[in-house]
């Protein structure tokens, strides 16, 4: 059988069970451990039975066993860099992307060209931190999490990269205690308890990762009620955050940095995603 049968078949096999077809030619890049390119070269090739044996190994888990394939694969690409993912780690998503990018871009407005001290609280793969250090050499990102696990995922990533990311481990800002920062970042878990979350990402994602307390605010609060310490007089807090948290993120941040201005960002699909708190002097 050519590869291109196989393919063929396969993904019918995927819209048979209501699974992306897109799956199949990522699952046989892994596989066979080459690019697209050179899988479309070998399209009209006997494909061997070594590698069916083990596509369809891996296909199963897929498709029945309701694997994420990014953790079937290993890896997730995330602003261009394929990170190393496990169980032991959220799966970086595209919100997550802009928020990097809205980072990178209120860096340039109001600090370039300046050395800035960046933390990422929760760092999971290291996703934001590792992409932040390697897109802005003038940020030193220090980031922190409290498993042990994911900070093994996420220093692996950073060797990956040569990214010069510090990792610490800890809860919440204890491990940043006795530091200042310029820009204090978080994407922390903000799913609120006892939402409905679809079974192939609370089965498999850690729950650690995934839920923000009762009402998905928990670790807002927390962060924004003891971070002052932290910043330096000019600082800039990211958050990512819950699509329909706007105004209680307002309200978070008018509390505790009254005088700050604040703004909340949409995502690609318009949803309310972001939250940038500017502290101290700030002109605009
Ligand atoms: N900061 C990591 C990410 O954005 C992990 C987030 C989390 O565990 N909630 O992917």
């Amino acid at each position: 059988m050519t590869y291109q049968q196989f393919i063929k078949d396969k993904e019918k096999l995927a819209i048979e069970n209501e699974k992306e077809e897109s799956s199949v030619v990522l699952l046989l890049e892994h596989v066979c451990q080459i690019e697209t390119n050179d899988l479309y070269l070998r399209m009209f090739d006997e494909i061997d039975d070594e590698i069916i044996k083990d596509f369809n190994k891996i296909f199963d888990a897929y498709l029945y066993d309701n694997k994420p394939i990014q953790y079937l694969i290993g890896t997730s690409c995330f602003y261009g860099y394929d990170f190393i993912v496990n169980e032991n780690v959220l799966i970086p998503r595209y919100e997550t992307e802009e928020l990097v990018e809205n980072i990178l871009y209120r860096y340039d407005d109001y600090f370039k060209g300046q050395k800035v001290d960046v933390c990422d609280l929760a760092t999971g793969s290291g996703c934001i931190a590792i992409s932040l250090a390697l897109e802005e050499k003038n940020m030193k990102v220090v980031a922190s999490d409290i498993s042990f696990e994911a900070l093994e995922v996420a220093k692996k990533n950073n060797e990956k990269f040569n990214a010069n990311v510090e990792f610490l481990q800890g809860d919440m800002l204890k491990p940043f205690e006795g530091r200042r920062f310029d820009i204090f970042v978080s994407n922390p878990p903000y799913i609120p308890d006892d939402e409905d979350v679809m079974s192939l990402v609370k089965d498999n994602e850690p729950n650690i990762a995934l839920f923000g307390g009762n009402d998905g605010m928990k670790f807002y609060r927390i962060i924004l009620s003891g971070v002052k310490p932290l910043l330096k007089e000019k600082a800039i807090i990211a958050f990512e955050h819950g699509y329909d948290k706007k105004e209680e993120m307002i309200k978070l941040a008018n509390t505790y940095f009254p005088d700050s201005r604040v703004e909340v960002l949409k995502d690609l699909e318009g949803k309310d995603r972001m939250t940038f708190i500017y502290v101290g002097d700030f002109d605009e």
